[in-house]
Formats: structure tokens, sequence, C-alpha cells
């Protein structure tokens, strides 16, 4: 099997029923992007910008940005490349950044809430995206890079950066904007049909997802067994959201659910049109969406969504993919 993986990773991840899946990658810096090329990604699904501005004592400046952005599409040779704006606290700070104190900090100030206090960090990474996607637009068609909004809870919040990035390319005499995506990783989110039509395609965050509508912290191990994302209500709040997406705009999920060949499977029969993985798990994944029968798992989907727990569904779901296979 290790050997059929690796020889099908650069192809499409075509399903038996003919349905094709984009199995785009995860990735933290420009070398990533180089590793994710390597292993077959169809595209990078998010690019963590974070990890630029961590451990050190300034934020990087616009150009410093605009370069590693211009690498990490160059590396991905024209297709799809998804950068998220910073997403900064909660489990990650920064030194150089004085947040206002808040008792929940998952809660607070965090993603796209930080900048109402930080509008020229804002600024700054709005421009060298702009750059980058204008210098590495292809002759014909749009821009390849295409940026996502973390943490958005409502269409009034991705509304303010949707216009923003207009006049900062106003600003910068850029004419073809990049798309503009939102993550869906609050439940209000998922449950708001406006930001599907506000947003050129939507990436469901499912670690913040599961976390939100659970009410489990991420990061605390003796809840990790109970975070799964197969728990009937955020199966639900998924489906709700890619009901009010289709026809407006495609949906993806870029957790670390799409790394799971299960979760991957129910996902898709739920109509999830891209799965962004960790590189290394980009072979496997695709290898096991060939193997399934689409419409044959999302026949399930009605007694699936009606079960009491997440355990009760990975069973079935495994069963079924058994018999199936
Ligand atoms: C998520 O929340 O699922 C996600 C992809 O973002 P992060 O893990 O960086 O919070
Ligand atoms: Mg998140």
């Amino acid at each position: 099997a290790r050997e059929r993986i690796a020889r099908h990773a650069h192809q499409p991840a075509t399903t038996r029923d003919g349905h094709t899946v984009q199995v785009a990658a995860n990735i933290g810096s420009a070398e990533e992007a180089a590793l994710a090329a390597a292993h077959g990604a169809d595209g990078i699904g998010l690019f963590r910008s974070e990890l630029l501005f961590l451990e050190r004592d300034a934020a990087p400046s616009a150009p410093e940005q605009q370069t590693v952005y211009t690498t990490v599409v160059q590396a991905m040779e024209g297709a799809p490349v998804i950068i998220r704006t910073l997403d900064i606290g909660a489990d990650k700070q920064l030194p150089y950044l004085t947040l206002p104190e808040t008792p929940n900090p998952a809660l607070g100030i965090r993603g796209v809430r930080l900048w109402a206090h930080e509008p020229e960090l804002l600024d700054q990474q709005l421009d060298a995206l702009l750059l980058a996607a204008r210098d590495t637009r292809p002759p014909h068609g749009p821009p390849a890079l295409r940026i996502m909004v973390p943490m958005i809870s409502d269409v009034a919040e991705f509304m303010t950066i949707k216009t923003r990035l207009a006049e900062r390319a106003g600003a910068l005499e850029i004419d073809a904007l990049p798309e503009l995506g939102a993550m869906i990783e609050v439940p209000s989110a998922a449950l708001s049909p406006g930001l599907a039509r506000a947003a050129d395609f939507l990436s469901i965050g499912t670690n913040d997802l599961a976390q939100y509508t659970l009410a489990m912290d991420r990061e605390s191990p003796a809840l990790a067994a109970r975070m799964d994302v197969l728990h009937p209500a955020v199966l639900r709040l998924i489906k709700l959201c890619i009901e009010g997406a289709h026809g407006n705009c495609p949906v993806g999920v870029c957790g670390a659910s799409a790394s799971d060949p299960l979760a991957a499977a129910v996902l898709v029969a739920l109509g999830i049109d891209e799965l962004s993985v960790e590189p290394a798990r980009i072979g496997t994944i695709k290898d096991g969406l060939r193997q399934l029968n689409v419409s044959g798992l999302a026949a399930l989907l009605p007694d699936l969504l009606t079960m009491d727990s997440a355990e009760a569904i990975r069973q079935t779901v495994s069963a079924h993919l058994a018999t199936t296979k």
C-alpha cells in the first residue's frame, strides 16, 4: 500500500463515483511549501502566517513578509495558495503586542479581533499579501494567492477586512484582488449563510469549531479524548454551513480532522470540496478518497447525524467503509 500511495500522490483524488476532491497542505513556512509540493499537494489550504511573527522582538516588515509569501506561491507553481492572516491570541502570544488581559483568552481578542487594536499591523500584512499576489499572478487568470481570515464570528467582521483589502489595493494601484475567504471556527459563523455570500470561499477550522461547539479547551489533555469532530453536534453545524454555502462558494476543511481518513470520508460525504492536511498525509488521504463511494456514505448521513456520540458514528462509518472496500 505504501508504494501505491507514493506512486499516485501527485494524481488527483477522484472517488469511485467520480467526485474529485482537492487535497491541499497545511504549512507554516516557506520551506514547508516545497515539502507540500513534493508530497503531491493540490495547493496550500492553510499557510499559518503567525509562525513568521513568533520568536522575534518586532513584527516582520511588509517587504520581509512579501518575500515569504512570494516564495510559497512560487513553490506551488500556479496551484492555489491560501494564506491566513495573523491568528494570534489565546494559545499564541507575541511579546511586542500587548493585548487587553482577559480571564478567558480563547474567548477574547484573537484572530481577526486583533485588527481593531492593531490596524497598522493589518495594513502591513495586507500590503505584503497584495504585492505578492500581484507579482505571482499568472498571465491569464486570477491570482494564485488567496487570503483567509481566522476567527470570524459574523458578516460585519468579515466586511471590515474585505473593505480594508479593497482600500489597500486601491492605494497600491492593484486591480486584480486576490480571493478573500473566511475561516469557520465559531458556531455563529457556521450558522451564517450571509458569510458565504460575502466570501469567495470558506474553510472550516475544525480544531476551533469543535472547541467552541463542545465548550472544551483544545489544549486540555483531560478532554482530548472527547474532542472529536465526528461529534454529531459538530457534524450538524458543518452540514448547515455547507448547505448555506453551496451555490455561493466552495467550502474546505483545514483542521486536523481532514488528516484523519475516517473523518475525511464523512466530510466529503457532507459535501466538502477541499481537505487541507499535513504534507506527509497527502498521499494517504488521497488514497482513502479513491476507495470511497461518496453517494454510499452520503446515504448513511441521516442515520449518522441523529446518533448520540462520536464513538457511535465512528463505529458505523468504519463498518460501512470495511464492507465497501
Ligand atoms: C483550526 O482551528 O482548525 C485551524 C486550522 O486553525 P488553528 O489550528 O491554527 O487554530
Ligand atoms: Mg483555529
